[in-house]
């Protein structure tokens, strides 16, 4: 092993416990030893003295026994007369010097912080986000478990080019690791200190949680806090124990796939930091020639390769680390995967915009003869992406045609519900929504980079081989273009949606023992069930119990379970025994219960799919609900958009609800507290379009004119406007029981 390495890390540990122990006195002086220390929204101790100790640290006075443990680990710097010749003085010096970080780190959260507290960073200003939350940990560190990201690479120092710095994070985020950033130092060939992260705000390229690319901090000690996520992840995933250290360590090394890519100088306290990570199993791979421990022992393979150069810094630590990367490449000219589903695009870079209230837009999946389909063929029938100005808002009408010797018409919808995630995967390229009501936006950027429409076919195609190979065959892909073509083409489409829909036809949730689930939008709301059964759909609309029956059929193990509903527990809220279990299980212990029925007592959670949002009016003693394609205000205070920042991202909202169209037309509408009767307000557009169906209900439930009596915007858009009509009206909800007890 490289006598330099360890002479330099054993010395930069020697440094930055002296620097730990500096800071700390000065703070002692200033602070009273039983002030706080915290990362901010944390209900953890520190994490890594919590980890590896079972220190329950929350007054800065501990701080001082945590310097104790450090420096009974440290070394003295190796000469000729002490070297010796393995590893272990530097791994203790590596775990000293974690210890060193995190006391200077929590230092700085005493008094002003160089951090923001937030999950993104904000598009101007400081961007360092220091220590993950709670919730950031919770949301994020499910991911390293169930495998949606398979590590994270902790970068430091600075790249030699701004280029460089963002094609390494590209290629990162396109195998699905998380990238976190720290430390500046001078890069090849530059002057003054910089970070891979001021390189990758240069390049203007959103930071953030939701990108994966993190910036923790421009001090070395900052990389701490990627350590700190990897021993939190064993402590609340892996089950371990505070304090048992040799657990924490084993479980990073079998389970988190994560390695250290030092760009630029790699000075003596970076050193001490790559020592502290491989305790943890996690290699370092470096662009300067700083010598190589290639034995292996604590690592899987070797523990420092250098010299490397930067663009082949990534494959090497790839191989290094053992990580099994599938990649199915698909031939796009932008990168591609779950990272970049995240990405939000902005008006002004946005090159083209399609669907999302602004133009009409559909997305269609349909069975067809395989004759009647040449694989791998997409057309775009009118005006390609070139053809358009920047800036243009134009019609879409995505159509993909599938035929397989297995394929039947009840898997048509669980494929289309999947473009939402296939197209929102590219870079650059923005997806929401599903059926009529889908939204694109794809970047100037990705246009520069040759992205065309006709690539949206070749996603489909990859996507729909790779994750439906079973059942699938053939794939092509029409994409029209032209406002009569998709027109035309939608209301094709519209007939297929209504007739899925009907599907479930005078099916009653008493008819069968056996709901569905769906998990599918756990991939951005972690605690989020939808819970579907017969007169129930999911809030997206698009899976009813017939499509979550297909669904798992075409895959077993997949996002729809069969949920056996065990014995009634409130026939009118809609609770049962079997739905409670299996919620809280797939929850992640987030839920425990869940009324199918209700909008006030522990109703269904909301992910951000929902068609529409039903709000409590107490002052009108009913509920009101909006539309996703509703932009206007609603008498609750909030628009659509406000109402579903709030009550999205998985969470049970009493008060709150969001739920398809279909669902308002359902026996089982908020039974709980009266059912439709409650229904005091709706969008003049929601209301038209669910009409027939609306006065079919009204009739059944003896209030035929009920629709009428309902407010819309035209008549009032405040709680007190609302009453006033049902006042006028003689709506039946004015004299029903009190809502809010
Ligand atoms: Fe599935 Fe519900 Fe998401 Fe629709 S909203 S895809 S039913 S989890
Ligand atoms: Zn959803």
């Amino acid at each position: 092993m490289s006598k330099l390495i360890a002479t330099r890390a054993i010395r930069g540990a020697n440094k930055l416990v002296a620097r730990a122990e500096k800071e700390l006195d000065a703070a002692l002086k200033t602070h009273c030893p039983d002030k706080k220390v915290e990362f901010p929204n944390t209900g953890y101790f520190l994490p890594i003295s919590y980890g590896m100790l079972g220190m329950e640290i929350t007054k800065v006075a501990q701080l001082k026994e945590l310097l104790q443990e450090a420096k009974k680990l440290l070394h003295p710097v190796p000469d000729e007369k002490v070297w010796v010749p393995y590893l272990g003085h530097t791994l203790d010096c590596g775990m000293a010097t974690l210890f060193a970080d995190e006391i200077i780190e929590a230092i700085k959260y005493i008094d002003k912080p160089p951090y923001v507290v937030a999950e993104n960073c904000p598009e101007d200003g400081n961007f360092w986000l220091g220590a993950a939350d709670d919730i950031i940990m919770r949301k994020r560190g499910i991911e390293f478990v169930d495998g949606t990201a398979p590590g994270f690479a902790a970068c430091v120092g600075s790249c030699p080019s701004t280029e460089v710095a963002v094609k390494i994070a590209r290629e990162l985020q396109e195998k699905n690791l998380y990238v976190f950033m720290s430390a500046s130092s001078s890069a090849s060939g530059g002057n003054g200190l910089k970070s891979m992260a001021d390189q990758l705000r240069e390049a203007k390229v959103q930071m953030g949680w939701e990108t994966r690319l993190v910036p923790f901090g421009s001090d070395v000690t900052a990389t701490i806090h990627a350590l700190g996520f990897a021993t939190r992840a064993a402590l609340a995933f892996g089950g371990v124990k505070p304090g048992d250290f040799g657990r924490v360590l084993k479980y990073n090394k079998m389970r988190i796939f994560a390695f250290a890519l030092a760009f630029g100088e790699v000075d003596d306290e970076t050193h001490a930091q790559a020592a502290g990570a491989i305790n943890y199993g996690f290699p370092a791979i470096s662009e300067r020639d700083i010598g190589q421990i290639l034995p292996t022992g604590v690592c899987t393979y070797e523990h420092v390769v250098s010299p490397v150069k930067p663009e082949d810094m990534v494959q090497k630590a790839i191989e290094v680390r053992g990580l099994k990367i599938q990649i199915h490449k698909i031939p796009i000219p932008v990168s591609y995967g779950p990272a970049f589903e995240g990405e939000r695009i902005r008006g002004e870079d946005t090159y083209a915009e399609m669907g999302g209230n602004k133009t009409p837009a559909f997305e269609f999946v349909t069975i067809k003869d395989p004759k009647e389909i040449t694989d791998g063929k997409t057309e775009v029938i009118g005006p390609e992406l070139a053809d358009l100005k920047p800036g243009t808002q134009i019609p879409i009408g995505i159509v993909a045609e599938v035929a397989g010797r297995e394929m039947q018409e009840d898997f048509e919808p669980v494929l289309e519900r999947r473009l939402h995630n296939f197209i929102n995967e590219a870079q650059g390229v923005f997806h929401m929504g599903q059926r009529d009501i889908n939204w694109i936006r794809i970047s100037k950027e990705t246009k520069e980079k040759g992205f065309t429409l006709a690539h949206i076919g070749t996603i489909i195609h990859a996507q729909f081989h790779t994750e439906f190979g079973s059942i699938v065959d053939k794939v092509q892909v029409k994409i029209y273009t032209k406002e009569a073509d998709v027109l035309k083409w939608r209301d094709v489409a519209k007939k297929a949606y209504h007739k899925r829909d009907e599907r479930v036809g005078s099916m009653t949730d008493e008819s069968t023992d056996t709901y569905y689930s769906c998990l599918l939008c756990q991939s951005f709301a972690p605690t989020h069930v939808c819970v579907v059964s017969p007169e129930r759909t999911g809030l997206c609309g698009s899976y009813n119990w017939f499509t979550c029956k297909a669904s798992f059929q075409i895959n077993p193990r997949g996002p729809n379970q069969p949920v056996p509903k065990g014995d009634t527990i409130d026939a009118v809220k809609g609770q049962w025994k079997g739905v409670n279990d299996f919620i809280y299980q797939t929850s992640r212990k987030a839920l425990s219960c869940m009324s199918a029925y209700s909008i006030l007592s522990d109703p269904m959670t909301s992910c951000g799919c929902f068609e529409c949002i039903a709000a409590v009016l107490p002052l009108a003693n009913g509920v009101m609900t909006v539309n996703r394609e509703f932009a206007g205000m609603t008498p609750s205070g909030m628009k659509f958009s406000t109402l579903a920042g709030t009550v999205g991202g998985g969470q049970q909202i009493p008060g709150f609800v969001g739920h398809s169209k279909r669902y308002v037309i359902s026996k089982k509408f908020i039974l709980a507290e009266g059912g439709l009767q409650r229904m005091v307000w709706m969008p003049k557009v929601l209301k038209e379009e669910i009409r027939e169906l609306f006065n079919k209900r009204a009739e059944e439930i003896g209030v035929p004119k009920l629709l009428d009596m309902i407010a819309d915007e035209t008549v009032a858009t405040t709680e007190e406007e609302v009453v006033a009509y049902l006042t006028k009206t003689g709506h039946p909800a004015l004299t029903m029981p009190p809502l809010m007890g």
